[in-house]
């Protein structure tokens, strides 16, 4: 008993902490190299840095090896590190007794290091930048990240879209049990405790895809952003019309039961590349869960 406690604890933080990406997309497959694809892997496994941020650097940095000319401000190698940077951060990646930094092994180890030294945990997009000081850089990262991962890319940065209201009465899970229906599927978001006709805010700006009931989402708004698509439901009332441009924010709409729901509740979800993400780990801000 003690046994599957333990294991349930520990299944649930490998899932959810830090920012790690799952499966790779058809992308990723077709672009990435394989061998390289295990060194990104295996430095997820030991740095908690998401692999699909890591092999994206890579791309930006060197093509994934491809062009490791010593840049014009002195960066080298495979991941393009300033000499000084590298005697910081330098790791031995595949264990050869040599820091390398035109290895693949200890160059992606290196960076993976100094990434999680900059507090990639609780802020990936800062410590991108103090990867390379330029937000189009960091932007770019996560925009090549997102095609490579399906999920838990952290792209997001957004805002909580209930302001004052932190509960969330049921999580993102791949399987949960459905309070109407009666058996089991994904809860593809969270949902978010509200009185009916409190304010949703949009997460990030974006484009308004769909604004009107959709099935059992009931009133619904679907926003498509630069690195995802949001689905605010069971609305009470929208104040935004399809096509509408929104900046984060923005009262969208406001909260209700309409749909599949059994109390006033926002259902929030988060797709990046049409796959479900956690928005708790997307939006990186606490809940009434910490
Ligand atoms: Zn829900």
């Amino acid at each position: 008993m003690i046994f599957m406690v333990i294991s349930t604890v520990t299944g649930m933080i490998g899932v959810s902490t830090g920012f790690r990406s799952g499966a790779p997309t058809g992308m990723a497959k077709s672009v990435i190299p394989a061998d390289l694809m295990q060194i990104f892997l295996k430095a997820q496994e030991k740095y908690d840095v998401s692999w699909a941020v890591l092999a994206a650097v890579c791309k930006v940095e060197t093509d994934f090896g491809r062009n490791m000319s010593t840049s014009s401000a002195g960066a080298m190698g495979f991941m393009q590190f300033m000499p000084a940077t590298w005697q910081q951060y330098k790791q031995d990646g595949d264990g050869d007794g040599v820091y390398d930094p035109e290895n693949p092994w200890d160059a992606i180890f290196a960076a993976a290091n100094m990434l999680k030294a900059d507090g990639y945990k609780d802020n990936p997009s800062q410590a991108l930048y103090c990867y390379n000081h330029a937000w189009w850089y960091v932007n770019k990262v996560l925009t090549i990240a997102s095609s490579f991962s399906d999920t838990m890319v952290p792209t997001g940065n957004g805002a909580w879209p209930v302001p004052g209201y932190i509960t969330i009465s049921s999580p993102f899970t791949l399987s949960r049990l459905h309070p109407i229906l009666g058996y089991k599927r994904p809860h593809e978001g969270i949902d978010i405790d509200a009185p009916t006709g409190t304010p949703v805010i949009a997460a990030v700006s974006g484009k308004v895809k769909l604004a009107k009931p959709n099935g059992g989402y009931g009133n619904c708004i679907e926003i498509t952003g630069d690195f995802c698509m949001n689905i605010y439901g069971h609305l009470s009332g929208y104040a935004v019309h399809a096509g509408d441009y929104v900046s984060q924010g923005q009262v969208i709409g406001y909260v209700g039961s309409t749909g599949l729901s059994t109390g006033p509740h926002l259902h929030f979800g988060v797709y990046v590349n049409n796959s479900p993400c956690n928005p708790e780990e997307w939006l990186r801000i606490p809940s009434a869960n910490y």
